[in-house]
């Protein structure tokens, strides 16, 4: 009988996020066929003999925690290579620059290498799963050059299809533009089977109330519903989107359902807060890009978390932020702590608990849960997919360690990253990216960049700015 090759690795630690697995200091975990078919303790008896088969990669994992991979639940790949240049200037100025000008000269070879630049990172960092929120669709050749930049990197990625960028304000302001109909194509042609390669699934993102007219958010999501496909809708962002009340829109309008992402929420009500409670509904932190984004908003963790909503996290776009999930999750443990002191033992009082492995389970199994693949990724668990990271804990920000889970969300980054595979496959292994030659990359998203700018430049002066 053939057997396919197995993973296997022994002696190491596992936080699993699965309440029947749990934790274990010293564990053997097979994978098999991309999934894991076993996480087992280490036996006390060292002499016992180990069915290993001829063929069996076998990896030792002495010094290492395995964890399952991180989901970030909304990113603007497309943004990757000009990361990082909107750090001091005022979020107005990403609105008018990136979403305008700057989006509407991307070609799609940028955002091919845009979202492969961004989905590497990710990898490298340990995401294994990406949300790309792509609101560049120019062209029907620019959703290709998305979904070739995803693919080619190896991640596991949702792309969910948006509308073009756009000098003038006609798709985002009250627009009266349907969703983009080459959704259609792009569903027939990559996802006749509901996935590309078993990797990547198709999603909607939506404008939504804070940006489309009533006739049109409403027909967007009969859309996304007649295809089959969840959404995700930046929602309650900045006082000026509050206005829209668009929870409430789509509660009143009988539209609220559990296959709907909220990212952000801000200024949403307790009330439109407790109608995505009450439908199933899901929600997205942006928080390293919230709290770096003057006017945003509060952070609503708290709020969530008293009506009952656990959130996912995001790196939402780089051109104001790090993307990487052990930032997110060191910055929403921060954020919790820093607002119980602010706001005083009386109120401290009514936040529920928050501890270490629940910021780890928003970086993971929430995510999962945010766009509908929970019973197949998001926690460490026979029979689901294997995607993991292993974490180097014999490293000086790290060790001695005493709890793992508290070592990882308060310190750990990058650089403490092994291995990350992703259904099973290395795709980072020993520190290093196995499908790409990094400096390689660097110098695509550098002429990207330049392109991009050069573009932009030559455009301010035909305008005579
Ligand atoms: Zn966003």
């Amino acid at each position: 009988m053939q057997h396919s090759q197995r993973t296997i690795i022994e002696n190491v630690a596992v936080l699993s996020l699965d309440e029947q697995v749990g934790e274990l200091d010293s564990a053997t975990i097979t994978i098999d066929a991309g999934r894991i078919t076993s996480i087992e303790p280490t036996p006390e008896n060292p002499h016992l003999v180990r069915d290993h088969r001829a063929g069996d990669e076998v990896i030792n994992g002495s010094g290492l925690v395995a964890l399952p991979g991180f989901i970030d639940t909304h990113r603007h790949t497309w943004q990757s290579a000009i990361k990082h240049s909107y750090a001091e200037l005022d979020p107005r100025v990403y609105f008018a620059e990136v979403l305008k000008g700057l989006g509407a000269s991307y070609q799609a070879e940028d955002v091919y290498i845009g979202n492969k630049l961004g989905s590497y990172a990710a990898l490298s960092a340990g995401t294994t799963t990406l949300f790309d929120w792509s609101h560049v669709q120019n062209s029907p050749e620019h959703s290709d050059g998305a979904i070739a930049g995803l693919h080619e990197s190896g991640i596991r990625a949702v792309f969910g299809h948006g509308w073009p960028t756009s000098p003038d304000d006609s798709w985002t302001a009250n627009s009266t533009r349907p969703h983009p109909a080459d959704i259609r194509r792009v569903q027939n042609q990559y996802f006749p089977n509901g996935s590309l390669d078993d990797r990547i699934t198709l999603a909607m993102v939506l404008r939504g109330p804070e940006e489309a007219s009533p006739e049109i958010w409403q027909d967007e999501l009969r859309l996304a519903r007649e295809l089959g496909l969840r959404v995700s809708v930046h929602t309650g962002a900045y006082a000026r989107n509050a206005k829209a009340a668009a929870v409430q829109q789509y509660a009143d309008a009988g539209l609220l359902g559990p296959d709907m992402t909220f990212v952000h929420c801000n200024h949403l009500t307790a009330q439109e807060l407790k109608l995505i409670a009450d439908n199933g509904g899901t929600v997205s932190l942006g928080i390293h890009c919230e709290m770096n984004s003057t006017g945003v908003g509060e952070i609503p963790f708290h709020r969530l978390l008293q009506t009952g909503i656990r959130p996912s996290l995001s790196g939402d776009t780089e051109t104001k932020c790090t993307g990487d999930m052990f930032t997110q999750m060191r910055m929403l443990w921060a954020y919790h702590r820093s607002t119980l002191t602010r706001i005083g033992p009386e109120r401290a009082a009514q936040v529920p608990t928050v501890t270490m492995r629940d910021i780890l389970a928003y970086a993971t199994i929430e995510g999962a849960k945010a766009i509908g693949q929970e019973t197949e990724i998001g926690s460490l668990t026979p029979g689901k997919r294997a995607d993991m990271l292993l974490i180097d804990t014999n490293a000086l920000n790290l060790g001695p360690v005493q709890d793992p889970a508290a070592s990882i969300v308060l310190a750990a980054h990058e650089g403490n990253v092994r291995h990350v595979l992703v259904g099973g496959t290395f795709v980072k292994r020993n520190g290093a990216l196995t499908g790409v030659n990094a400096e390689a990359l660097l110098q695509e998203g550098r002429r990207s960049q330049q392109n991009l700018l050069e573009r932009a430049n030559s455009r301010k002066s035909l305008a005579g700015i």
